[in-house]
């Protein structure tokens, strides 16, 4: 199908070759402004479709932006992002549409455009629209840094009471979140309104210049951040409560597989024994140990199924620890919910099979009519999810082979501060 897309001819000479390159460029943004015309339509036909049956307006077009990022393999976070950008871009700026078609803006720069745009009314928006882009020639040259400045400039001027609103707004969505680095390491980002961050970084700043100890000033900052935040030297050997997941071949025999923090994902096998032989030998901290599917109590085996509604503890810890991440393809996000992915209420068992780690947004999501999950456990315990969308689209979620294809042999060890309370 893309067969004169991706065949290229080597021969070509280079000026055809980067010729070549420019051309494929201005495809993508052809390409981006064809779906953002596809998602605008299937928004459309969706909500006609749902007054044409009686739906109410608030609960119109709901999932659609879920079965927009599926379609484009992407999170449910950025299908609404995409959805916002389509309908902004299709129904209000023309301009900047047009100039994704001809590829004088990519995806991204198109999508800053709407970003900067999205406190203005629709006739400011408009205005911005044609200010930037009615013209394309002004846009050549122009990098992500300098198409976010000019579409903040316009929109300053436009409105700058809306701006400012927007940016009181913006102070609502301050959180921390954390994401795994490379060699081990984490990125914990703070999202601050600018008054605050500053003054944070000032006072780490602070502590490097005061500090003279042979360690960097990025290592000082570093460190007076975790000491400050938890309370403890950063020097000292674990964090207050680390939960890891192993199997014991890791553990006791050496083993490579590596083992497991549930939120941050795979450490190798030998830093979580590093990891635990200095919680052993410190004595401010203690490691306590349980095998994942048995009960704490009584070693019986965790029941994979239950009569109740709700997913008993013991099981509900068994499918996050299977499934890892929020079960929907491309999502990713922590998991939040315990969901029967066939609903309780039309007969679907609480059963690890039955079972599914789900993020809030997607426990919402696959309520919404037209939606449907079914799952399978396969005699090797692979766990897989097949979701279908309105449109009968399927896509297929296969849980991560760790734990589920070797049931009993993995450990979940908790290493806590010593001043933690809490049932082992
Ligand atoms: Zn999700």
């Amino acid at each position: 199908m893309f067969d004169s897309l991706v065949v290229i001819d080597p021969g070509a000479g280079e000026a055809a070759l980067v010729e070549r390159i420019a051309e494929l460029e201005r495809v993508k943004s052809a390409a981006a402004a064809g779906q953002a015309r596809a998602a605008a339509a299937l928004d459309a036909t969706r909500r006609a479709a749902e007054a044409a049956t009686g739906v109410p307006a608030a609960r119109r077009g709901r999932g659609v932006a879920a079965e927009i990022a599926l379609a484009r393999r992407d999170s449910p976070a950025r299908g609404n992002r995409h959805l916002g950008f389509a309908k902004a871009l299709v129904h209000e700026m023309p301009h900047t549409l047009a100039a994704l078609e001809s590829g004088a803006l990519s995806e991204w720069r198109a999508t800053l455009i709407v970003r900067e745009s999205a406190c203005l009314d629709l006739e400011d928006r408009r205005t911005l629209d044609a200010e930037l882009c009615a013209e394309v020639t002004g846009l050549h040259g122009l990098g992500d840094a300098r198409i976010a400045a000019a579409a903040k400039a316009i929109a300053y001027r436009l409105d700058p009471h809306a701006v400012v609103d927007r940016a009181a707004h913006a102070a609502t969505e301050r959180t921390v979140t954390i994401r795994p680095a490379p060699e081990t390491m984490t990125y914990l980002t703070a999202l601050l309104p600018v008054a605050q961050g500053v003054s944070v970084y000032a006072a780490l700043r602070r502590a490097a210049d005061t500090t003279v100890d042979g360690r960097s000033r990025g290592q000082v900052m570093a460190d007076t951040l975790v000491e400050r935040l938890t309370g403890r030297a950063a020097a000292m050997p674990t964090p207050i409560a680390v939960n890891l997941v192993l199997s014991d071949h890791t553990l006791l025999d050496g083993a490579d597989d590596p083992a497991e923090i549930p939120g941050y994902g795979p450490i190798p096998a030998a830093v979580a024994r590093t990891l635990i032989t200095s919680t052993a030998t410190d004595a401010r901290t203690r490691a306590t140990l349980r095998r994942l599917y048995t009960h704490p109590g009584s070693g019986a085996l965790v029941a994979m199924e239950s009569r109740a509604r709700i997913f008993p503890r013991g099981l509900a810890t068994f499918i996050a620890r299977r499934d890892g991440r929020c079960r929907t393809p491309y999502c990713d996000a922590p998991i939040r919910h315990t969901d029967h992915a066939q609903p309780w209420a039309t007969g679907g068992p609480t059963t690890a099979d039955n079972g599914l780690g789900l993020c809030e947004a997607c426990n919402y999501t696959k309520n919404n009519p037209g939606w449907k999950v079914t799952t399978t456990t396969s005699h090797n315990h692979t766990h897989t999810a097949d979701f279908t969308t309105p449109t009968g689209a399927t896509y297929r979620s296969t849980a991560p082979p760790r734990i589920t294809a070797i049931p009993l042999s993995h450990l979940e060890i908790r290493i806590s501060n010593a001043l933690t309370t809490h049932a082992a």
